[in-house]
């Protein structure tokens, strides 16, 4: 909670001094780091991990505004606290000047917005990302629009404690028909949060929700779906794959609701495969394929499984197609995981370079923030020489202008995909 107190309680810094009123400052409690470790903070990056951490004011509550001070007690910025997290602080400002009340948080989402133009004058499009939280200025939000419906995802304490705020700031900022609140995500649990699925505003969304992108229609599970319903950041990266599918015979693997594929027989395709284990997701892409005008019996084949294990079996089988798609899950969501990941990249990639013709062309992504673009490529080109096959790299693909990297946190740099040429 912030509180009013003497200005001399609270600081010596020449920074504060130059901005405070000159008898009383609306003031919070303070985080004081250790010598030495305020460059991060310095360099505007959002996270203040607990080992930078020398004290923390006694009468700070997790989930307050606090400032951050160095050790020396110059002010440096100021964030939302909670012990609980590994993250103790997520920094929001780095104006000693800019209180956090609902008039920063109404210009974080104004910028946001702002942000998006292009995509909102767009008659094609409908659904994209609104908010991309740290990437943003908002540190654990996340705000995805669909039509006329917003989906926020509150994945900290901070921004739990600041969501009614928010949700009427949408409200009056975007006017949508209702927001559904997709907080059903693993990361709440870090913040000490549990798992929420919900109406923030208006009536109850009708499900499935229909969207437009790139002119595709696609039905989106807002209450049930992945995610908070459909895989937005590969919106661009759907239509490059797209144009490498005329004539061709296309595996969709991972492919959820059918985005990719919708994207493909557009484009030409003469027959597409989609592969998830998720039947609900195959079934969901039926409908998605009928709702862009194409026959998902004739033209398409939906296919329920392991991709591990399909792939291996038609790879014995000695099937064969002309693009295959791969767009996994996250596979590593810590460091630890990383190795483990590196091999499941390499196996899957392996098994779809054996699949495809001489020639084809092979669309691979990978959504672990943890695996670099240049670890990546080092995996892709590992299972290229146990291929025996020759494989170029024709597009380097990343996540979509809706999902923002900031270059002070380069974290937020997540999704990263290669289209290649594999003789
Ligand atoms: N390409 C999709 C998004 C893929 S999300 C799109 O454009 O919308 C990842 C998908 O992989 C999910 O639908 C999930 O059900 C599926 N999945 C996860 N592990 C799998 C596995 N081992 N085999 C098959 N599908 C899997």
């Amino acid at each position: 909670m912030m509180k009013w107190r003497p200005l001399y309680h609270f600081t010596t810094s020449p920074i504060h001094q130059s901005t405070a009123s000159p008898l009383y400052q609306y003031t919070m409690p303070t985080i004081t780091l250790k010598p030495g470790r305020e460059k991060s903070v310095r360099n505007r990056h959002p996270w203040l991990f607990s080992g930078a951490i020398q004290r923390i004011d006694r009468d700070a509550q997790d989930g307050d505004v606090v400032d951050v001070h160095s050790d020396i007690g110059q002010w440096l910025a100021r964030g939302y606290l909670n012990r609980r997290s590994q993250i103790q602080v997520r920094l929001l400002t780095w104006d000693a000047r800019e209180a956090i009340n609902e008039d920063f948080w109404l210009g974080r989402l104004q910028r946001a917005i702002a942000g998006r133009a292009a995509l909102a004058a767009d008659p094609q499009t409908n659904a994209y990302r609104l908010v991309h939280a740290e990437s943003d200025g908002v540190p654990g939000l996340v705000v995805d629009r669909y039509g006329d419906w917003l989906v926020v995802q509150a994945l900290t304490l901070g921004i739990e404690r600041a969501k009614p705020l928010l949700a009427r700031l949408l409200v009056e900022l975007c006017r949508p028909a209702g927001i559904v609140e997709r907080s059903d995500v693993d990361v709440r649990e870090k913040e000490g949060l549990r798992p929420l699925v919900g109406m923030l505003h208006g009536q109850q969304a009708a499900s499935p929700v229909e969207i437009m992108e790139h002119g595709r229609r696609f039905l989106v599970d807002l209450m049930g779906g992945q995610k908070t319903g459909f895989y937005l950041d590969q919106r661009e990266n759907r239509r490059r794959t797209a144009a490498y599918c005329q004539g061709g015979r296309v595996l969709n693997a991972f492919s959820y609701s059918g985005g990719f594929a919708a994207y493909a027989l557009a484009a030409g395709a003469a027959h597409v495969v989609n592969l998830d284990s998720s039947v609900d997701a195959l079934e969901l892409g039926e409908r998605n394929l009928a709702l862009n005008g194409f026959d998902p019996d004739a033209q398409a084949e939906g296919v329920a499984g392991d991709v591990f294990q399909v792939l291996r079996d038609w790879r014995e089988a000695g099937e064969r197609f002309d693009v295959i798609i791969l767009d996994p899950p996250k596979f590593a969501h810590n460091q630890q995981q990383v190795d483990r990941a590196a091999r499941a990249y390499k196996d899957i990639n392996l098994l779809a370079m054996h699949l495809l013709q001489s020639g084809g062309v092979l669309a691979t992504f990978s959504c672990s923030g943890l695996v670099s673009a240049d670890l990546f490529q080092k995996i892709l080109f590992g299972a290229s020489v146990d291929a025996g096959r020759n494989v170029q790299v024709i597009e380097r693909l990343s996540q979509g202008a809706d999902h923002p990297l900031l270059l002070s946190f380069p974290e937020g740099e997540y999704l990263k995909g290669l289209i290649c040429r594999v003789w």
